[in-house]
């Protein structure tokens, strides 16, 4: 499989983050942890696909950061034995841009597009009939010479990826043909994930030491392997280079992760609708002033999993600390008296 990057990349990793995720990353289905339902759907049409010789249909990838979205398109490309180029939403700014990605293509080759509901309108447009028919219309010239020649593509499969599905056009989630969400992980298959990171990384790991970081990386196998990464330097500083459970605790605890797994933000985030919103219900925008955090990442990354572990709800009036949320931050709700605890 040939892998390659164009027009930059849009997120916000560092080199040595981007290289560290880079050796971590699963390469085949054999080696991705959970997600078995889309997986077991994923490789038949990989396989049916294969067998009739032709381009798999266009897949939709959605669900929290982290999850293995840009894995799992990967793993499809290498098990269609095919090539994949990279992009994503921002960085696709004009048409030519597109246009140069697509007409590079070769048979049943794989494009993926991080963050597509970041599409300017203008490309998606164009990605329309690519989609559907497998070809463009340029526009060459401007003004009077302008006129407009259509290029067949190579058959080729698009692998779009996003955390906010909800903000895809219909006619854009309507040409995938595959539709997977990606869920949290829990502690069992995180724990699984921790202990074939550490072997990568020739790093010791004692069993409740994988566990305490696997339950502690909110359902999110990045985050995992990032505390594992930090954890390990505790271990070699603070240690004798072996993950043990204490070390694990130490280090945890120094990253501002919790008990929970709550982090430094998450916890703001319930302190804020608790001790300055009477807890809720309170519109994002407020939220995301009072922490000092884009209302956008707050939706796409804090929120979700803070609803999943039942800490706040969502209403139609705006987010509400739940009583799981009182009771983790150690404040009485109202109406409440203390022995609640
Ligand atoms: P997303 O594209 O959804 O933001 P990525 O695919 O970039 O997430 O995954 C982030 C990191 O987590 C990758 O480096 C990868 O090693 C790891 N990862 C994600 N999912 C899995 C999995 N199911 N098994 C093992 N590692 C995973």
């Amino acid at each position: 499989m040939r892998e390659e990057y164009l027009s930059g990349d849009a997120d916000e990793l560092s080199p040595s983050e981007k290289e560290f995720e880079r050796a971590l990353r699963p390469l085949n289905f054999g080696d991705f942890t959970g997600q078995q339902k889309v997986l077991d759907n994923i490789s038949i049409f990989v396989q049916a696909a294969q067998k009739r010789g032709e381009p798999l249909d266009h897949v939709l990838l959605h669900g929290p950061p982290g999850l293995g979205k840009t894995t799992l398109s990967h793993i499809i490309a290498n098990e269609l034995q095919a090539n994949i180029k990279v992009s994503s939403g921002p960085v696709l700014d004009k048409p030519s841009d597109l246009a140069g990605l697509l007409t590079n293509l070769e048979d049943h080759d794989v494009l993926f597009i991080d963050e597509i509901h970041r599409l300017n309108p203008v490309i998606e447009e164009y990605l329309y009939s690519a989609m559907e028919d497998f070809k463009i219309d340029i526009m060459l010239d401007s003004g009077p010479n302008a006129r407009t020649v259509q290029i067949t593509l190579s058959p080729f499969t698009l692998i779009g990826a996003t955390t906010r599905a909800g903000l895809l056009t219909s006619p854009l989630r309507a040409r995938f043909g595959i539709n997977a969400r990606l869920e949290y992980y829990d502690a069992a298959l995180l724990t699984t994930i921790v202990k074939r990171s550490s072997r990568i990384l020739d790093t010791p790991i004692e069993d409740p030491a994988a566990l305490e970081i696997a339950r502690r990386s909110r359902g999110t196998p990045r985050i995992a392997n990032n505390l594992l990464r930090r954890t390990r330097d505790f271990a070699e500083i603070k240690g004798n280079g072996t993950i043990n459970k204490a070390i694990a605790d130490i280090a945890l605890t120094a990253l501002d992760v919790d008990q929970n797994g709550l982090d430094e933000m998450d916890n703001r985030i319930l302190n804020t609708i608790i001790g300055k919103f009477k807890g809720g219900p309170v519109g994002l925008s407020t939220i995301a002033t009072a922490c000092g955090e884009e209302a956008e990442t707050i939706e796409e990354v804090y929120e979700p999993f803070l609803i999943q572990e039942g800490y706040i709800k969502r209403t139609s009036r705006g987010r509400e600390a739940t009583e799981l949320a009182y009771k983790h931050l150690k404040i009485v709700p109202p109406g409440k008296t203390g022995d609640l605890f």
